[in-house]
Protein backbone atom coordinates (compact mmCIF):
# COMPACT_ATOMS: atom_id res chain seq x y z
CA UNK A 1 0.00 0.00 0.00
CA UNK A 2 1.57 3.17 -0.80
CA UNK A 3 2.54 5.55 2.35
CA UNK A 4 0.25 8.62 2.63
CA UNK A 5 2.79 11.21 3.11
CA UNK A 6 6.65 11.45 3.28
CA UNK A 7 7.87 11.84 7.10
CA UNK A 8 11.12 11.83 8.41
CA UNK A 9 13.33 13.41 11.60
CA UNK A 10 16.13 15.38 12.67
CA UNK A 11 17.30 13.22 15.07
CA UNK A 12 20.41 15.14 17.35
CA UNK A 13 21.99 13.93 20.51
CA UNK A 14 22.50 17.09 21.90
CA UNK A 15 26.25 15.42 23.74
CA UNK A 16 28.33 18.44 21.73
CA UNK A 17 28.02 21.18 18.95
CA UNK A 18 26.21 20.68 15.89
CA UNK A 19 29.67 19.87 13.51
CA UNK A 20 29.36 19.75 9.49
CA UNK A 21 28.60 16.61 9.79
CA UNK A 22 25.89 17.00 11.39
CA UNK A 23 24.63 19.53 9.50
CA UNK A 24 25.39 17.94 6.24
CA UNK A 25 23.26 14.67 7.29
CA UNK A 26 20.13 17.29 8.37
CA UNK A 27 20.60 19.41 4.87
CA UNK A 28 20.07 16.12 3.06
CA UNK A 29 16.99 15.36 5.49
CA UNK A 30 15.64 18.73 4.81
CA UNK A 31 15.99 18.10 0.42
CA UNK A 32 14.54 15.02 0.69
CA UNK A 33 11.25 15.73 2.97
CA UNK A 34 11.06 19.37 1.06
CA UNK A 35 11.19 17.90 -2.41
CA UNK A 36 8.80 15.18 -1.45
CA UNK A 37 6.04 17.71 0.65
CA UNK A 38 6.88 15.83 3.63
CA UNK A 39 7.38 16.55 7.01
CA UNK A 40 10.16 16.80 9.31
CA UNK A 41 10.01 16.24 12.71
CA UNK A 42 12.99 17.48 15.40
CA UNK A 43 13.85 15.18 17.82
CA UNK A 44 16.23 15.60 20.50
CA UNK A 45 17.86 12.38 21.72
CA UNK A 46 19.08 13.33 25.34
CA UNK A 47 18.31 9.74 27.03
CA UNK A 48 21.91 9.12 27.44
CA UNK A 49 22.17 11.59 30.29
CA UNK A 50 25.59 11.44 31.58
CA UNK A 51 26.64 12.26 28.12
CA UNK A 52 24.30 15.06 27.49
CA UNK A 53 25.98 18.49 27.42
CA UNK A 54 23.98 21.64 29.52
CA UNK A 55 22.62 23.79 26.79
CA UNK A 56 23.44 21.66 24.00
CA UNK A 57 20.06 20.86 22.98
CA UNK A 58 19.30 24.80 22.69
CA UNK A 59 22.49 25.48 20.73
CA UNK A 60 21.67 22.56 18.23
CA UNK A 61 18.07 23.97 17.32
CA UNK A 62 19.66 27.26 16.97
CA UNK A 63 22.04 26.51 14.80
CA UNK A 64 19.06 24.47 12.82
CA UNK A 65 17.22 27.18 12.74
CA UNK A 66 20.34 29.68 11.63
CA UNK A 67 20.88 27.62 8.49
CA UNK A 68 17.46 27.62 7.76
CA UNK A 69 16.59 24.10 8.28
CA UNK A 70 13.33 24.43 9.55
CA UNK A 71 10.90 21.50 10.70
CA UNK A 72 7.44 21.20 11.54
CA UNK A 73 7.28 19.35 14.42
CA UNK A 74 8.48 19.11 17.74
CA UNK A 75 11.01 19.62 19.54
CA UNK A 76 10.42 16.47 20.59
CA UNK A 77 12.91 15.06 23.93
CA UNK A 78 12.93 11.55 24.33
CA UNK A 79 13.62 12.01 27.78
CA UNK A 80 10.03 12.80 28.81
CA UNK A 81 8.99 9.52 26.52
CA UNK A 82 9.48 6.94 29.78
CA UNK A 83 5.58 6.27 29.47
CA UNK A 84 5.80 5.49 25.43
CA UNK A 85 8.78 3.28 25.83
CA UNK A 86 6.74 1.30 28.87
CA UNK A 87 4.22 0.42 26.85
CA UNK A 88 6.11 -0.90 24.08
CA UNK A 89 8.05 -2.90 26.47
CA UNK A 90 5.14 -4.21 27.74
CA UNK A 91 3.83 -5.09 24.78
CA UNK A 92 7.78 -6.96 23.86
CA UNK A 93 7.02 -8.85 27.68
CA UNK A 94 3.67 -10.05 26.27
CA UNK A 95 4.91 -11.06 23.30
CA UNK A 96 7.96 -13.17 25.11
CA UNK A 97 9.99 -11.20 23.00
CA UNK A 98 12.45 -10.16 25.65
CA UNK A 99 14.23 -11.40 28.73
CA UNK A 100 15.64 -10.12 32.08
CA UNK A 101 19.78 -10.22 31.63
CA UNK A 102 21.80 -9.95 34.64
CA UNK A 103 25.69 -10.67 33.25
CA UNK A 104 27.84 -8.05 33.33
CA UNK A 105 29.37 -6.18 30.63
CA UNK A 106 32.75 -7.42 32.18
CA UNK A 107 30.85 -11.29 31.45
CA UNK A 108 29.89 -10.81 28.36
CA UNK A 109 33.66 -9.65 27.17
CA UNK A 110 34.87 -12.31 28.75
CA UNK A 111 32.55 -14.93 26.40
CA UNK A 112 31.96 -13.12 23.69
CA UNK A 113 34.19 -15.28 20.83
CA UNK A 114 32.82 -12.49 18.02
CA UNK A 115 35.46 -9.71 17.16
CA UNK A 116 34.26 -6.76 18.55
CA UNK A 117 32.73 -4.38 15.76
CA UNK A 118 30.96 -1.44 16.42
CA UNK A 119 28.50 -2.47 17.74
CA UNK A 120 30.33 -3.96 20.45
CA UNK A 121 30.92 -7.61 21.30
CA UNK A 122 28.04 -10.07 20.58
CA UNK A 123 25.91 -11.15 23.56
CA UNK A 124 25.94 -15.03 24.05
CA UNK A 125 22.93 -15.17 25.04
CA UNK A 126 23.68 -16.76 28.44
CA UNK A 127 20.33 -15.70 30.22
CA UNK A 128 18.38 -16.60 27.56
CA UNK A 129 16.90 -19.60 29.63
CA UNK A 130 16.70 -17.37 32.59
CA UNK A 131 19.06 -14.99 34.66
CA UNK A 132 22.93 -15.98 35.14
CA UNK A 133 22.82 -14.18 38.42
CA UNK A 134 19.43 -13.96 39.90
CA UNK A 135 20.22 -12.17 42.56
CA UNK A 136 21.18 -8.93 40.57
CA UNK A 137 19.27 -6.01 38.38
CA UNK A 138 18.24 -7.06 35.44
CA UNK A 139 18.77 -5.49 32.17
CA UNK A 140 15.76 -6.69 29.26
CA UNK A 141 17.10 -7.69 25.93
CA UNK A 142 15.35 -8.49 22.71
CA UNK A 143 15.89 -12.04 21.67
CA UNK A 144 17.01 -11.79 17.92
CA UNK A 145 15.10 -13.70 15.63
CA UNK A 146 16.88 -15.49 12.90
CA UNK A 147 17.36 -14.93 10.37
CA UNK A 148 18.95 -11.60 11.14
CA UNK A 149 16.66 -9.25 9.07
CA UNK A 150 18.74 -8.15 5.62
CA UNK A 151 18.45 -4.00 5.43
CA UNK A 152 17.69 -2.68 1.82
CA UNK A 153 19.54 0.85 2.16
CA UNK A 154 19.11 3.44 -0.25
CA UNK A 155 22.47 4.71 -0.15
CA UNK A 156 24.71 1.38 0.23
CA UNK A 157 21.95 -1.14 -1.26
CA UNK A 158 21.68 -4.91 0.58
CA UNK A 159 23.18 -4.81 3.90
CA UNK A 160 23.36 -7.77 5.84
CA UNK A 161 25.55 -8.17 9.19
CA UNK A 162 28.82 -10.21 8.77
CA UNK A 163 27.59 -12.23 11.49
CA UNK A 164 24.18 -13.09 13.82
CA UNK A 165 24.39 -9.22 15.97
CA UNK A 166 23.26 -11.08 19.29
CA UNK A 167 19.91 -10.30 21.68
CA UNK A 168 20.20 -6.67 22.33
CA UNK A 169 19.26 -4.40 25.47
CA UNK A 170 16.42 -2.58 25.56
CA UNK A 171 16.67 -1.21 29.38
CA UNK A 172 19.61 -0.96 30.95
CA UNK A 173 19.91 -2.66 34.91
CA UNK A 174 19.59 1.06 35.80
CA UNK A 175 16.56 1.97 34.03
CA UNK A 176 18.13 3.62 31.07
CA UNK A 177 16.36 2.99 27.96
CA UNK A 178 18.62 1.91 24.74
CA UNK A 179 19.30 3.49 21.43
CA UNK A 180 18.23 1.05 19.69
CA UNK A 181 14.56 0.85 20.91
CA UNK A 182 14.09 4.32 22.18
CA UNK A 183 15.24 5.08 17.95
CA UNK A 184 12.85 2.66 16.79
CA UNK A 185 9.46 2.99 19.03
CA UNK A 186 9.88 7.09 18.57
CA UNK A 187 10.09 6.73 14.87
CA UNK A 188 7.41 4.17 14.81
CA UNK A 189 5.26 6.60 16.87
CA UNK A 190 5.97 9.05 14.67
CA UNK A 191 5.01 7.76 11.78
CA UNK A 192 8.09 7.87 9.62
CA UNK A 193 8.73 6.96 6.31
CA UNK A 194 12.55 7.41 6.08
CA UNK A 195 15.07 7.65 8.61
CA UNK A 196 18.01 9.68 7.16
CA UNK A 197 21.21 9.49 9.17
CA UNK A 198 25.26 8.84 9.11
CA UNK A 199 25.84 5.50 8.04
CA UNK A 200 27.92 4.77 11.03
CA UNK A 201 24.89 3.45 12.20
CA UNK A 202 24.27 1.01 9.00
CA UNK A 203 25.05 -2.19 11.19
CA UNK A 204 22.24 -0.90 14.24
CA UNK A 205 19.99 -0.99 11.77
CA UNK A 206 19.31 -5.41 11.54
CA UNK A 207 18.41 -4.97 14.79
CA UNK A 208 15.88 -1.97 14.49
CA UNK A 209 14.08 -3.98 12.01
CA UNK A 210 13.72 -7.18 13.78
CA UNK A 211 12.05 -4.90 16.29
CA UNK A 212 9.63 -2.94 13.81
CA UNK A 213 8.71 -6.84 12.85
CA UNK A 214 8.41 -7.76 16.30
CA UNK A 215 6.11 -4.66 17.24
CA UNK A 216 4.18 -5.32 13.79
CA UNK A 217 5.16 -1.64 12.63
CA UNK A 218 6.45 -1.17 9.34
CA UNK A 219 9.84 -0.33 8.83
CA UNK A 220 10.80 3.39 7.67
CA UNK A 221 12.84 3.28 4.52
CA UNK A 222 16.40 3.75 5.21
CA UNK A 223 19.16 6.09 3.43
CA UNK A 224 22.64 5.68 5.62
CA UNK A 225 25.04 9.05 4.10
CA UNK A 226 28.23 8.72 4.39
CA UNK A 227 30.09 10.63 7.41
CA UNK A 228 32.05 13.44 7.03
CA UNK A 229 35.86 13.34 8.15
CA UNK A 230 38.68 15.41 9.05
CA UNK A 231 41.69 15.37 6.94
CA UNK A 232 43.47 12.77 9.85
CA UNK A 233 40.67 10.69 8.59
CA UNK A 234 38.45 10.56 11.95
CA UNK A 235 34.69 11.08 12.11
CA UNK A 236 34.51 15.41 12.54
CA UNK A 237 32.17 14.83 15.46
CA UNK A 238 34.92 12.73 17.44
CA UNK A 239 37.73 14.84 16.72
CA UNK A 240 38.97 17.62 19.12
CA UNK A 241 39.47 20.52 17.09
CA UNK A 242 37.00 20.67 14.42
CA UNK A 243 34.88 23.46 13.96
CA UNK A 244 31.62 23.27 15.08
CA UNK A 245 28.83 25.25 13.05
CA UNK A 246 28.77 27.90 15.50
CA UNK A 247 32.31 28.52 15.46
CA UNK A 248 31.82 29.39 11.76
CA UNK A 249 29.40 31.72 12.47
CA UNK A 250 31.22 33.49 14.90
CA UNK A 251 34.37 33.42 12.33
CA UNK A 252 31.65 35.57 10.11
CA UNK A 253 30.53 32.75 7.55
CA UNK A 254 26.97 33.47 6.56
CA UNK A 255 24.76 30.74 6.25
CA UNK A 256 25.01 30.34 2.20
CA UNK A 257 28.56 29.94 2.43
CA UNK A 258 27.79 26.78 4.77
CA UNK A 259 25.56 25.66 2.38
CA UNK A 260 27.73 26.05 -0.08
CA UNK A 261 30.44 24.11 1.37
CA UNK A 262 27.64 21.63 1.93
CA UNK A 263 26.53 21.81 -1.83
CA UNK A 264 29.82 20.99 -2.93
CA UNK A 265 29.99 18.13 -0.80
CA UNK A 266 26.98 16.59 -2.49
CA UNK A 267 28.12 17.02 -5.85
CA UNK A 268 25.47 19.94 -6.39
CA UNK A 269 26.42 23.32 -8.71
CA UNK A 270 26.47 26.46 -6.76
CA UNK A 271 23.26 27.58 -5.55
CA UNK A 272 22.05 30.67 -3.95
CA UNK A 273 19.20 29.36 -2.15
CA UNK A 274 18.59 25.92 0.00
CA UNK A 275 15.10 25.83 -2.06
CA UNK A 276 17.22 26.13 -5.43
CA UNK A 277 19.00 22.90 -4.10
CA UNK A 278 16.02 20.70 -4.13
CA UNK A 279 15.85 20.57 -7.54
CA UNK A 280 19.22 19.46 -7.67
CA UNK A 281 19.79 17.03 -5.21
CA UNK A 282 19.57 13.43 -5.41
CA UNK A 283 20.49 10.11 -3.17
CA UNK A 284 20.82 8.43 -5.85
CA UNK A 285 23.99 10.40 -7.58
CA UNK A 286 24.71 11.86 -4.30
CA UNK A 287 28.88 10.85 -3.67
CA UNK A 288 29.04 7.43 -2.22
CA UNK A 289 32.79 8.09 -0.27
CA UNK A 290 33.00 9.90 3.33
CA UNK A 291 33.55 13.36 2.69
CA UNK A 292 37.08 14.74 3.77
CA UNK A 293 37.19 18.00 4.99
CA UNK A 294 40.08 20.80 5.55
CA UNK A 295 38.96 22.66 8.57
CA UNK A 296 38.76 26.33 7.68
CA UNK A 297 37.12 28.98 9.94
CA UNK A 298 38.30 31.60 7.77
CA UNK A 299 35.58 33.48 6.03
CA UNK A 300 35.67 33.06 2.23
CA UNK A 301 37.56 29.83 3.19
CA UNK A 302 35.19 26.86 2.52
CA UNK A 303 38.14 25.01 0.46
N1 LIG B 1 21.04 10.52 17.63
C1 LIG B 1 21.84 9.89 16.61
C2 LIG B 1 23.03 10.76 16.27
O1 LIG B 1 23.06 11.93 16.63
C3 LIG B 1 21.06 9.60 15.37
C4 LIG B 1 20.20 8.41 15.55
C5 LIG B 1 19.33 8.04 14.37
O2 LIG B 1 19.18 8.84 13.45
O3 LIG B 1 18.78 6.95 14.41
O4 LIG B 1 23.96 10.28 15.66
Amino acid sequence: MARPYYKTRYAPSPTGPLHLGHARTALITWLRARAAGGRIVMRVEDLDAPRVRPGAADAILRDHEWLGLDWDEGPIFQSAQNERYAAALEALTHMHRVYPCTCSRREIALVATAPHGDTGPVYPGTCRQGPSHPERTAAIRFRMPEPTPTVYDRVRGMYDAPRPPGDFVIRRADGQWSYQFAVVVDDAEMGITEVIRGDDLLSSTPWQLALYEALAVPAPSFAHVPLVLGPDGKRLAKRAGAPPISALRDAGWPPAQVWELLAGSLGLPHCRTLDEMIDHFSLETMPRAPYLHATATEPGASD
